[in-house]
């Protein structure tokens, strides 16, 4: 049988005191020059952003609950070939998403279209970052017989920023929407947009008129983390993108994801879901940040999954129609399941943990 403990401690501090990371000394090279179609990755991709990331030599110890399950390789070796004959990108890949196994094994992949290099340069992210090639024009089709094939019922579309192109690739977006339902009809389409920084009344233009079933895009963290954190975005333009989209498409659900571990507060994190609520947004997702290299954005803590516990109890008392927190939710994991409203899937934790914390009774 299992118990919940009374809860104990002050809720604005983690419960494990976790040591904070070392960071290198070691005297830096300069950074590759950008070449069309080239990747950027790790100390290349984040050696010009305004507050520069210091390379960790250590990082803080992982607690128990940051675990996935292990899933069917058969299922995972299929999409992946099938992926690879249509030339086409998974952001699962492409920002080594600890939850692969789970998703590919499940059946179910996140598309990243327009290329795998983005044009910006977010020291958390791991996708790489230079100056993409052109468009393939051939990839909605691509896609849509990849998710025919598959037979997926939900489908999740993504894609790196495209500064460089007029409509932010929101015209690309629409394509792979239109062809996707044409094939499948009965299959539900997500999409998880850039936040077309310059270029959103063009962009929104075109997508209010080919509309997904879910319109998602990601905050990422707190205000006050942004100029470290997503150094060529804006905090209100994001939280305007998803507003404005709900007032032109209101029986559309929107969707917003960010993560923590960053350096924000508990405080931080309700004052940002009462803006995400402010501006309509349906439903949410908050998931721990994982460094994926010493040349990203240090783990400023790893968050207790009561802390989680509590951000989903905020935003369910604030009127999301849904919310996900844990230390493994991404913005697309079970996108489908959230979709039509089933509970978060708790965190995986061993027995021995739960009991150190008085969490297992007899
Ligand atoms: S814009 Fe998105 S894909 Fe590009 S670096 Fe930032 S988080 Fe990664």
């Amino acid at each position: 049988m299992t118990a919940t403990a009374v809860q104990t401690h002050n809720p604005l501090e983690p419960m494990i005191d976790q040591p904070k990371p070392k960071i290198s000394k070691v005297k830096r090279r300069k950074p590759k020059k950008l070449v069309k179609g080239e990747k950027m990755r790790g100390f290349d991709k984040v050696a010009r952003i305004p507050i520069k990331v210091i390379p960790t030599e250590e990082t803080i110890k992982k607690p128990d609950w940051i675990r996935v399950k292990i899933s069917s390789p058969a299922e995972v070796e299929r999409i992946k070939t099938t992926l690879r004959s249509q030339k086409l990108h998974t952001v699962c890949e492409e920002a080594a998403c600890p939850n692969l196994p789970q998703c590919f094994g499940g059946g179910t992949a996140t598309f990243m279209i327009m290329g795998d290099i983005c044009t910006r340069r977010c020291p958390f992210c791991d996708v790489a970052h230079g100056l993409p090639n052109a468009l393939d024009k051939e990839e909605p089709r691509h896609t849509a017989e990849t998710i025919q094939n598959l037979k997926l019922k939900y489908a999740v579309i993504t894609s790196v920023d495209r500064d460089d192109l007029r409509d932010g690739g929101a015209g690309h977006f629409a394509e792979v929407i239109r062809e996707s339902k044409a094939l499948s009809p009965n299959c539900l389409v997500e999409v998880l947009v850039p936040d077309f920084r310059g270029r959103v009344d063009k962009a929104l233009d075109i997508l209010v008129e080919t509309p997904p079933d879910v319109f998602n895009h990601n905050i990422e963290t707190v205000p006050r983390l942004y100029r470290a954190m997503r150094p060529e975005s804006d905090y209100q333009g994001s939280l305007d993108l998803l507003k404005t989209y709900k007032s032109r498409c209101p029986d559309i659900p929107t969707k917003c994801g960010f993560m923590v571990g960053l350096g924000e507060t508990e405080e931080e994190v309700y004052a940002l879901l009462d803006d995400l609520r402010a501006h309509d947004v349906d439903l949410i997702t908050i998931g721990q940040y994982l460094q994926p290299s010493k040349n990203h954005a240090p783990v400023d803590r790893y968050v207790h999954p009561d802390e989680f516990q509590r951000y989903m109890d905020y935003g369910k008392k604030i009127g999301f129609f849904s919310i996900w927190a844990g230390p493994m939710v991404r913005s697309s994991y079970f996108a489908d399941r959230q979709y039509y409203g089933e509970d978060c899937p708790a965190p995986i934790r061993s027995k021995r943990a739960l009991e150190k914390e008085g969490k297992v009774g007899c």
